[in-house]
């Protein structure tokens, strides 16, 4: 287009439309992605109908003011002229007439969750031409096909009245197929639907193609706004202020002969990521039937029969387009009397373990390089990776006992046991309340979105695995399994039918999304294994060659320590030692430990309870010894920061109001003096150890200062321990943090009671044992004043957690529960602090203590021991800040692993954010 006006002024008027053809049109921010590609595959030869792209901003000033920009339609009135030329074909009249779809397409992929409208520009005057060139059924099916499309875009008509009407004609014509009815009887259902629609919409569709244009063009910018694509945004993090981009393109018929077909095909398995084309088609389709979900496709090697020229043709075009995008691709294709065509290609969305193989092949096949192959891995798709599938024991026992409902494709890997939801809001209701779900729907459509959010697992009954929904739950990393035909799914009836089985909503189903089975009933589910995982073993294999940051694991007990060692952990980074007085058994002899200690503090002459105290603390000191036995020999050889005792005593107690029952029981049923002394002593205890605001009071070191006793047996347990290990010619390499220090008085008074306790149980012929005694900084006076903490510290480690409780000054349980949610949908906060790392505030903060460290020479390492340890985003902004190690739950140690490579290579390349 010139950028010239009316007097052959030069104008800067703005761009609104750019041509496919444009040699350098702008990128995906204003074009979209699938415009961007169209215009890119153009630029490369291939066989892209001719169209032109309104841009994204285009859409942006028209949802902000509700009018499109002044000079848009007289842009898009030349790209039309330029269409026409482009295509030989006019648009709205002439010999052969110009049809034309009006797709969305944003900047960021959301398959099928905006709206389109394909074969634009026909009424009745150019039915007649396009009846001449092709034959009267296609010209007839054609139109149906826009009048039904424009009239749900753009009118906002529902399906029901439209298939009311499709339905009544088919039984009246005795017919299956609308694309098979007589000419008289298609004519005839035209006048049905468009009476119809104009008493639905209260208007006829318009019968000018260029008025038939804007009309679409507008309802493809509201789009946008449509419920399934807010809830996906909302849902992705997708920002709601990016708008779509709307493409022009010239129509080209799938539905023309038996020689022309509509599919999707991907370049590599999306969900296993072998390498293999992976399509489906349908013959005498348009490429709408396929990506709706509503009827189910072919597999793409069929078409090798019939038409071996267009097999081959297709996949060496998609050879070509994943070579030059070196991405695995997800490519719409249109046949036109076997001509092929290409619509679209976008990275193909796949599954975590697709993720994996992918890149990792494609490194081997040398298109990827290690860091790409590594980089090309959302870091988080990995913790999806290891999620639970159906036990194969149990499954083959189900089969026997005829518990296998049916089979359908599966589309998205992994095994999941479920509520069986036959709605989408069924589905958010009973997540809601706490179960999990499995939606089951007659056809996979993306219009259940929320629902699909929130169910744990997706089975269709008619429907492809390259329909736009089977690929949003593949993103998700959720089971799936469409196109189980045998299925009828009857929500009118609350119940699903298949062979003589009948399974209403609300019992429980199984389904495997990888071999497509449905089970009946509840299947155990088994955890994977990274060493069984080959290609994710090699990748994490390339991630710790790569990365600087350690990852160590959250763990409090040998278990969870051997299995974070299973998944790579250089360690354990945190052991909360109280978890190991949590135990039922052991919980009576805390409590005991407790009103022993409290009386203890008071009354410190009293020998009776001071001999008490000894008693139990000896008792808890050979408990938990052999509870740090058990969790170093798991980390043999590796570092295990061991945490001091924590939480506030009353943690441990039963609360108030549950005991003042309980002796008002006893008091009824008249229970021995003794009895009600102890609870009354309880109480007591209880009542004293209250706290009004459990994040502060008396915990972490506070604790040890008041009760050094209780601090001293956990050091002397670890010595024991150690011991023993070191006896049995072990590496054991334990660290001691203390928590939640404020001041360096803290540390010193904390330090010496340690040290003391260390000299104690020393015993003539031990090999000295002096383990690193380090901080936890979860308050922001100990990160402002790491430098006075550094003096008495070898290590430091950021809580992150309560250091974002304590920044905020907001308690995690109150925030999440109440007004942070409220927070994050009006956008006062942009993310979930609790989540990803408030870089500005809290990251100051591990700023601040990162300095001190470094300024000490004393302080050797620091880690973080927060959530935040297994974040990817966080933990760039660690690698950033420098520290030596982050320490995340056992599931997200090859998330950690990967991410931390990440981070290093970005940072490396010098493309870190900071
Ligand atoms: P979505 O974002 O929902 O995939 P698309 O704009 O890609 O919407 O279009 C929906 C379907 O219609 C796709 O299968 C696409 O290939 C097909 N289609 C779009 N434009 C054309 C066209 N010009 N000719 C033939 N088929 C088309
Ligand atoms: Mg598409
Ligand atoms: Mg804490």
């Amino acid at each position: 287009m010139d950028s010239s006006n009316e007097n052959g002024m030069s104008t800067s008027e703005q761009r609104w439309v750019y041509p496919f053809s444009e040699p350098d049109g702008p990128g995906r921010d204003l074009l979209g992605g699938k415009g961007a590609e169209l215009a890119n595959l153009a630029r490369l030869g291939l066989p892209v109908p001719p169209g032109f792209t309104i841009t994204t901003e285009a859409c942006r000033h028209y949802l902000s003011t509700g009018e499109p920009p002044e000079s848009m339609w007289a842009q898009i009135d030349d790209a039309l002229s330029l269409l026409e030329r482009e295509s030989g074909r006019t648009f709205g009249h002439g010999e052969i007439p110009l049809l034309v779809s009006v797709r969305s397409g944003a900047a960021v992929s959301m398959p099928g969750m905006m709206d389109t409208v394909l074969n634009l520009g026909i009424n009745d005057e150019v039915v007649g031409a396009l009846a001449h060139n092709y034959g009267p059924g296609f010209a007839l099916d054609v139109q149906r096909r826009f009048m039904e499309m424009f009239a749900e875009v753009v009118f906002g008509v529902s399906r029901e009245p439209i298939e009311a009407v499709k339905a009544d004609s088919l039984a009246s014509a005795g017919s299956h197929r609308i694309e098979e009815l007589e000419p008289a009887d298609a004519r005839e259902l035209l006048e049905h639907l468009s009476s119809v629609i104009q008493a639905e919409a209260l208007r006829p569709i318009p019968f000018d193609p260029r008025d038939q244009l804007k009309q679409a063009v507008m309802a493809v910018f509201e789009s946008w706004n449509t419920r399934r694509a807010k809830d996906y945004r909302a849902h992705e993090g997708i920002p709601d202020d990016l708008g779509t981009a709307v493409n022009i393109v010239a129509m080209v018929y799938g539905n023309v002969d038996d020689e022309s077909c509509s599919g999707v095909l991907f370049t590599r398995d999306p969900a296993t990521g072998e390498k293999r084309i992976f399509g489906e088609y349908l013959t005498r389709a348009q490429g709408e039937d396929v990506v709706a979900g509503s009827a189910t496709p072919l597999p793409l090697e069929s078409m090798a029969e019939a038409m071996p020229d267009v097999h081959k043709e297709i996949l060496d075009v998609a050879a070509r387009i994943e070579a030059h995008y070196g991405d695995a691709q997800d490519i719409e294709f249109t046949v036109e009397r076997r001509q092929s065509f290409i619509l679209q290609t976008r990275e193909a969305k796949r599954s975590a373990r697709a993720a994996v193989r992918i890149a990792v092949e494609m490194c081997d096949e040398g298109i990827l390089s290690r860091e790409q192959a590594l980089l090309s891995v959302p870091a988080d798709q990995v913790y999806q990776l290891l999620l639970p599938r159906l036990d194969e024991t149990d499954a083959a026992q189900a089969r026997d006992n005829g518990r296998l409902l049916t089979v359908g494709l599966g589309a998205s890997p992994g095994g999941v046991t479920g509520v069986v939801a036959l709605s989408a809001d069924g589905a958010v209701k009973l997540t809601a309340e706490g179960q999990r779900v499995v939606l089951v729907r007659p056809v996979t459509s993306a219009e259940d979105v929320h629902g699909i959010i929130a169910a744990a697992g997706v089975l269709t009954a008619r429907g492809g695995a390259t329909s736009h929904a089977a690929v949003v739950v593949r993103g998700l990393g959720k089971p799936c399994i469409v196109g189980a035909e045998s299925l009828e799914v009857r929500a009118d009836l609350g119940q699903v039918r298949c062979a003589g089985k009948t399974v209403k909503a609300g019992d429980e189903i199984s389904i495997d999304g990888g071999t497509g089975e449905v089970f009946i009933g509840t299947l155990s589910t088994v955890e994977a294994r990274v060493g069984e995982e080959h290609h994710l073993a090699r990748l994490l294999g390339w991630a710790d060659e790569f990365r600087r940051l350690g990852v160590r694991a959250n763990a409090d007990a040998g278990p969870e320590a051997a299995l974070s060692r299973e998944f790579g952990a250089d360690g354990v980074g945190l052991c909360r030692t109280e978890h190991m007085f949590f135990e039922p058994e052991r919980l009576d002899l805390v409590r005991q430990m407790i009103l022993a200690a409290s009386a203890y503090s008071k009354w410190p002459e009293d020998e009776l309870n001071a001999w008490r105290y000894r008693q139990v603390l000896k008792e808890l000191q050979g408990i938990q010894s052999d509870d740090f036995e058990e969790i170093l020999t798991a980390m043999d050889g590796m570092p295990v920061v061991i945490r001091l005792l924590d939480p506030p005593l009353h943690e441990f107690l039963p609360s108030h109001e549950e005991l003042l029952d309980e002796l008002h029981e006893m008091r009824e049923q008249h229970a021995s003096r003794q009895d009600i002394a102890e609870r009354e002593e309880l109480l007591a205890a209880v009542d004293e150890l209250r706290e009004a605001n459990p994040m502060l009071g008396l915990r972490g070191c506070r604790l040890g200062i008041v009760h050094p006793e209780i601090f001293k047996m956990q050091v002397l347990a670890l010595t024991d321990a150690v011991r023993a290990l070191k006896a049995r010619g072990m590496s054991p390499r334990p660290e001691v943090m203390v928590p939640l220090v404020s001041d360096a008085g803290e540390m010193n008074a904390v330090r010496a009671i340690l040290e003391e306790a260390l000299r104690d149980a020393t015993r003539p012929g031990d090999e000295p044992f002096a383990p690193s005694i380090g901080a936890m900084i979860e308050t922001p006076r100990a990160a402002l004043l790491a430098d006075e903490i550094a003096e008495s510290a070898e290590f430091f480690s950021f809580g992150t957690n309560d250091l974002t409780q304590m920044t905020f000054g907001f308690s995690r349980d109150d925030a999440e529960g109440k007004f942070l949610v409220r927070y994050l949908e009006t956008g006062v906060l942009q993310r979930d602090p609790f989540q990803t790392l408030d870089q500005q505030g809290v990251g100051g903060l591990v700023k601040t203590g990162m300095a001190a460290a470094k300024r000490s020479g004393r302080v050797l390492e620091a880690g973080v021991c927060g959530e935040h340890g297994g974040d990817p985003e966080s933990i760039d902004f660690f690698e950033r800040a420098g520290l030596d190690y982050v320490s995340c739950s056992p599931y997200r140690v090859p998330v950690a692993r990967l991410a931390a490579a990440q981070a290093a290579i970005r940072r490396a390349s010098g493309n870190s954010e900071s």
